[in-house]
């Protein structure tokens, strides 16, 4: 709590809190007749506009209130990216409650933990998602109903009780007439992150840090979007709430594109093109798939302006290949508890008066911190480090969207005495304020008593045109204490040689950073979002146990 200083006069003007329907109520009146797409889950494409989201969102707030839910209450969605999950970002947090978004690629266990935690009233899920459900409902005994978000087949519902319908449940009531006005920092959303020691931690976003993000990240130093944009929403909305997406569609009035059930290249890339999308977010593993598919298909995306990309580092490779099809590729460097942006790659005038090999260079890095967002990089004595571009430390964030503790463990202490928190990263910033993440602090490799980036190497590996998706774990070693080992997926039908890798790292990275150990999958396991399961690797090429690692989620 603020202490009001003995002669405080308070400005004179008008206290409207921020709150999230606001922006529904905004993009209706004012961008009403603009689209939102998506895939349905039952098939085909869906269409609907702003004006009857909003229609659609107070019904659903309509429907909750009938049934007897409070401020405050959790509403969990197992649900994908569509313009029925959209009206549920608005029906729910609308009326106070909490919109609880459940990853469903999680561990079922972990599911299981996250909705008992959440003590969610309500879930409502597609139907795909029922058989998770049936499993889930012995364990979840807060859940009193189970509402379809579309139909469900006898097969997909059998043994499912409390279920109800949701397009007859809400026709079955006049939108509010009004959204309600409250407290803007009430919670407005719950999103678990999760890792493989310990169980996941709740992020709990308010209306206040919701909104503040979105007038953030719609700036053009951010992602610049504007009512003549289309996103389409890659990243799925049980992710950081889509990384904002739904929110800021709304606050800008762009038409909002949405994949449903399928996250594979061919739908994003036929959505792409024929919804005419300008602007796309997601991780870079869905781009290494679009992109192959585009060199398969030699298909084209000539509408796609920009992506920002983010939740693992992206290649400069990567960031060649999309400029290749005309896409500028934004990197952004975020976290579920950062409501998820932190920093990202635009051009300032000093980086616009480079020659173009540096401005590449330049932004490759992850980006500058937006206003709002504070950073500092620390030394294992806690002391603030310079700002010189090469001196790494553990990065430490501030601001207003960023969680102060995680929910229902508000107890444990997470922030340090001046109120920034850890993000387990490891970064330099440069005195042009760009950050870059040079690991994850437990990814980091020490050989001979030197530090090897494993995101640096593995940018380097994925610069081979055969190579589609390469990590770097460190593993004990008797005379350097640890070396790297690399592992590659290679592009299909594409024959690697571990002597052809290192004669292609031979003049990309330090001699000293060649892995003497190279193995091949054939499919890298991949996280909840996307990200390399590096424990899983660990597992399988370290004998000894996996380090506790946040890489689930
Ligand atoms: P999540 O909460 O799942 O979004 O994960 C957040 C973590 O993902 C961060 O702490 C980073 O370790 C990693 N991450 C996110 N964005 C990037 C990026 N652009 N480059 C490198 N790591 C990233």
């Amino acid at each position: 709590m603020m202490t009001e200083p003995p002669h405080f006069i308070p400005g004179l003007m008008q206290d409207r809190p921020l709150l999230i329907s606001s922006l529904i109520d905004y993009a209706a009146e004012y961008h009403g007749r603009r689209e939102i797409v998506s895939r349905a889950v039952e098939g085909g494409i869906h269409r609907i506009t702003y004006a009857s989201a909003r229609d659609r969102a107070m019904k659903v707030a309509a429907a909750l209130r009938d049934y007897g839910i409070q401020p405050g209450d959790r509403i969990g969605t197992l649900a994908w990216n569509t313009h029925r999950h959209f009206e549920l970002f608005f029906g729910i947090s609308g009326i106070g409650a909490i919109l609880h978004t459940i990853n469903p690629r999680l561990f079922e266990e972990q599911i299981h933990y996250i909705v008992r935690h959440g003590a969610d009233r309500i879930l409502f899920v597609d139907a795909d998602f029922l058989p998770l459900v049936r499993r889930l409902l012995p364990y979840a005994t807060s859940v009193e109903a189970v509402i379809v978000l579309g139909e469900a087949s006898a097969e997909q519902s059998e043994g499912v009780d409390r279920l109800v319908d949701y397009e007859a449940w809400t026709a079955q009531h006049l939108p509010i007439p009004d959204w309600p006005a409250f407290d803007e920092r009430a919670a407005s959303a719950l999103c678990y992150t999760s890792g493989t020691t310990g169980d996941p931690k709740g992020v709990l976003y308010s209306h206040r840090s919701t909104m503040l993000h979105t007038f953030a990240a719609a700036q053009k130093s951010a992602m610049n979007l504007g009512c003549d944009d289309t996103i389409i929403a890659i990243a799925p909305m049980y992710h950081a709430n889509a990384w904002g997406m739904p929110y800021l569609a709304a606050m800008t009035g762009a038409k909002l594109v949405m994949p449903g059930p399928r996250n594979d290249a061919q739908n994003i890339v036929g959505l792409i093109n024929e919804e005419g999308a300008t602007f796309a977010c997601g991780v870079p593993t869905i781009w290494t798939n679009v992109l192959e598919h585009l060199r398969q298909t030699g298909e084209t995306i000539p509408s796609l302006d920009r992506t920002t990309i983010g939740g693992s580092a992206v290649s400069p490779a990567m960031i060649e290949a999309l400029a290749a099809h005309g896409v500028r590729t934004l990197h952004l460097w975020g976290m579920t508890e950062m409501s998820p942006m932190g920093v990202v790659a635009t051009k300032t005038p000093d980086v616009e008066a480079m020659p173009k090999e540096k401005q590449r260079h330049q932004l490759t890095k992850q980006g500058r911190a937006q206003f709002g967002v504070e950073l500092k990089i620390v030394d294992e004595d806690h002391r603030a480090l310079p700002h010189d571009g090469t001196t790494a430390g553990a990065l430490w964030v501030r601001g207003p969207w960023i969680a102060s503790g995680y929910y229902r463990r508000e107890h444990e202490p997470l922030l340090d005495a001046d109120g920034w928190f850890p993000t387990g990263d490891i970064a330099t910033i440069d005195p042009l304020g760009y950050m870059q993440i040079t690991d994850r602090a437990k990814d980091i490799i020490k050989s001979g008593g030197e530090w090897i980036s494993s995101i640096e190497l593995e940018n380097a590996v994925v610069a081979h045109p055969d190579v589609m998706i390469a990590a770097v774990i460190g593993v004990p070693d008797l005379r350097w204490e640890e070396r790297p080992l690399l592992i590659v997926q290679a592009v299909e039908g594409k024959a690697l040689s571990v002597d052809a890798i290192r004669e292609f790292l031979a003049n990309r990275v330090a001699r000293w950073w060649i892995p003497e150990r190279i193995e091949f999958v054939a499919a890298m396991p991949l996280t909840a979002t996307g990200k390399i399961r590096k424990t899983a690797l660990r597992e399988i090429y370290v004998a000894a146990a996996p380090s506790e690692k946040d890489e689930t989620a």
